[in-house]
């Protein structure tokens, strides 16, 4: 099963990623980690991503559809992947469809909520540094000590998730991503759910949905 989890920042996309590739178990890939890990390890594709990054803007398509490019010739893709947070452009999208030969997904998890909510979410999400597990001050809290229940890692709040740089990514995500949504609508891929209620019934919406793409 192909899937792209398509969304504004903040939306849950990730979360429920992790969930849903769990149960499928297909790999989860995000481009937004595979890059904080480069810039992390002090790479120089890291050192190039932090920059942009930082001020809430979009790395260039093309380092993007290379890094997805090898990514998913990996094996574990054999049955499949969810991408999340890929693709955020047109150019993107219309690369993955050229990788592909236009048949690189089964469905497009698109999660809508409003903006209001978005902003209250992000500047609320906490991450661990070592594993990536994410919590939100809101409504899936992350321990008090702030230690990761899955790794031990230190538990934090992304820079690029303070209020600032988020309006930013929201005024980006209107301008380059949102078109997204139009074009797999367009194609027939397009599987809207509501994102704003609790992250266990969006899980299920989802799966209930993913369901009938395997009746
Ligand atoms: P995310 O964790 O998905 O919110 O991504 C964090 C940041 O990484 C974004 O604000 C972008 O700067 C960069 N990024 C992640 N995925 C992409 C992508 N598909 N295209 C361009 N930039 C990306």
């Amino acid at each position: 099963m192909r899937l792209i989890f398509l969304g504004a920042p903040g939306t849950g996309k990730g979360t429920q990623a992790g969930a849903i590739a769990d149960k499928y178990n297909i790999p989860q890939i995000a481009t937004g980690d595979i890059l904080r890990r480069a810039v992390k390890e002090g790479t120089e594709l890291g050192q190039k991503a932090k920059v942009i990054m930082d001020r809430g803007e979009l790395v260039p398509d093309q380092i993007i559809l290379d890094l997805i490019k090898s990514r998913l010739t990996e094996p574990d893709c054999e049955n499949g992947y969810i991408l999340d947070g890929f693709p955020r452009t047109l150019e993107q999208a219309e690369g993955l469809d050229q990788l592909m030969d236009g048949d690189a997904v089964d469905a497009v998890i698109y999660f809508e909520m409003p903006q209001d909510t978005i902003i209250e979410r992000v500047t609320g999400r906490r991450v661990c540094v070592s594993c990536g597990k994410t919590f939100n001050m809101i409504n899936n809290p992350p321990p008090e000590d702030n230690v990761c229940p899955r790794c031990g890692g230190d538990i934090i709040q992304r820079d690029d998730d303070k209020e600032e740089t988020v309006r930013k990514r929201l005024v980006v995500y209107e301008e380059k991503t949102a078109p997204l949504v139009t074009y797999y609508r367009e194609r027939g891929r397009l599987l809207t759910i509501d994102a704003s209620g609790a992250v266990d019934a969006v899980r299920k919406e989802i799966e209930t949905k993913v369901e009938t793409l395997n009746a």
